[in-house]
């Protein structure tokens, strides 16, 4: 059986702080079968294939454990929902699946989706009919009223083709589980915040304790990994408590969370790129300066960052996720972001930073897709970089510095060629952001400023 043999001048495995140097890597049907010094590395024979890695930086393929595979750039939670049929939303994800390989992201885990769509992305790439990232696939948000993905009113509710599945009892909720894992997902999405506030500002949690510890304990009975999103302290204990694999976000969490989490062994993954991009891109957005939406993203971003601090301290592990599908987030353009904020604002090393999104956030993947690490028995995800990440974690973002995708020992050219993106998503029949009164029409230039405008107008 032909092997593969990579020579590496300077390799990081995502398990240790330092780069190792004069290493090798051999594969065996796609699975490291020898990590260790190029001087003690078996001789390749006849048939096997030798690649140098000349002087690129070898790690481990980059792991999203945050992309919306189905949301495509979507503009509003309109866009996310109403105007797409779930056929085209799965064609799209594979589409964009390639952006997401580019970038040098070999596995994504895709929190929330609708129906079957990221089910049949990965299906399909699993079966070998595309290249594409590894994918661990989830189908609907498990929502209660007035929590995220329940973002409709009332008499709209969540039909099928939402991403949102409003659960409202225990049975419902227990019942949808079922459903999801009989119909293959590899992870479920409970949205754990309520939009209602306790007068102290606090967010009361979408679920009871006794719901979310069920949902967990009959997922993970069924095998199935559970991430949640939870902003709010309440969320973030009841998540923790019912021993949730992953917490998105957790910004208002406090001592007694981070002893929760300590103890179940949950993850943290922040998410702050989407925050971060709202922030520094709304500055041109004249609507979302204007709601205070900006303001607001500005200060979760402060409150958060104190806390997480605090968690990353008191050693929670941290993944790494971007929030990827939405239009601040486009796919394979900001995923690496996540890793610069984990540096520069929460205090990780770079190592740290790197490990968080590869061997931490390959935790997040399904069993059969054991990656994340340069090391013997994983599958051989890897990838060159021009340049070191340990030096400067930000050349990450550049894709041009991306210099080689491997999959499964095999290097793979991502293609990503442009689109109409009116045709992709955007469907929104929104014509007008203003009112146009014959008073704007003045300040606009377009009647003259003399003219005598009836009082009522004004
Ligand atoms: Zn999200």
């Amino acid at each position: 059986m032909s092997r593969i043999h990579v020579n590496c001048k300077t390799l990081f495995t995502g398990l240790e702080d330092d780069a190792r140097s004069d290493q090798a890597l051999v594969i065996e049907n796609g699975v490291f079968s020898y990590v260790g010094p190029q001087s003690s590395a078996p001789r390749p024979e006849l048939g096997d294939e030798v690649v140098d890695a000349g002087d690129h930086f070898v790690m481990p393929g980059l792991v999203d454990v945050h992309t919306h595979l189905v949301f495509g750039n979507a503009k509003s939670e309109e866009d996310v929902d109403l105007f797409v049929s779930p056929e085209f939303r799965a064609l799209r994800g594979l589409f964009f699946t390639q952006h997401v390989l580019a970038a040098g992201y070999t596995s994504v885990v895709v929190p929330g989706d609708a129906g079957q769509c990221s089910v049949s992305v990965r299906n399909a790439i699993n079966a070998g009919m595309f290249k594409g990232p590894r994918i661990a696939a989830s189908s609907n948000v498990i929502a209660n009223r007035q929590s995220l993905n329940d973002w409709f009113p009332s008499w709209v509710g969540t039909p099928d083709y939402f991403t949102g599945r409003l659960c409202e009892t225990r049975d419902e909720q227990v019942a949808e589980i079922r459903r999801q894992a009989k119909d293959g997902v590899d992870l479920i999405k409970i949205s754990m915040d309520g939009a209602h506030m306790r007068e102290n500002g606090e967010h009361i949690a979408a679920f009871t304790q006794e719901e979310t510890s069920a949902m967990v304990a009959e997922a993970h009975r069924l095998g199935k990994k559970i991430a949640v999103h939870a902003y709010g302290r309440e969320a973030v204990m009841y998540a923790a408590k019912a021993g949730v694999d992953v917490i998105f976000h957790a910004f208002f969490l406090d001592d007694a969370c981070i002893d929760a989490i300590l103890q179940s062994g949950s993850h943290i993954a922040p998410t702050l790129t989407m925050l971060a991009n709202n922030v520094e891109f709304a500055e041109t957005y004249e609507a979302s300066t204007k709601s205070g939406y900006r303001a607001m993203q500005q200060r979760v971003i402060d409150i958060g960052c104190r806390n997480l601090r605090k968690a990353r301290e008191a050693g929670v592990p941290f993944m790494t996720g971007s929030d990827a599908g939405f239009a601040i987030t486009p796919y394979g353009e900001w995923h690496a972001r996540e890793i610069e904020i984990l540096v520069e604002w929460l205090g990780f090393s770079p190592a740290q930073a790197l490990r968080a999104a590869t061997s931490v956030s390959a935790k997040m993947m399904p069993a059969t897709q054991k990656v994340g690490a340069l090391e013997v028995g994983r599958r051989a995800d890897f990838i060159f970089v021009e340049g070191s990440p340990l030096q400067n974690v930000s050349i990450l973002q550049e894709r041009e510095k991306i210099r080689g995708v491997f999959l499964g020992g095999v290097r793979v050219q991502a293609q990503v060629p442009g689109y109409d993106p009116n045709r992709v998503s955007d469907f929104n029949t929104v014509k007008w952001s203003e009112l146009h009164t014959r008073k704007r029409a003045v300040e606009m230039g377009k009647r003259p400023s003399s003219i005598d405008l009836p009082k009522a107008s004004l």
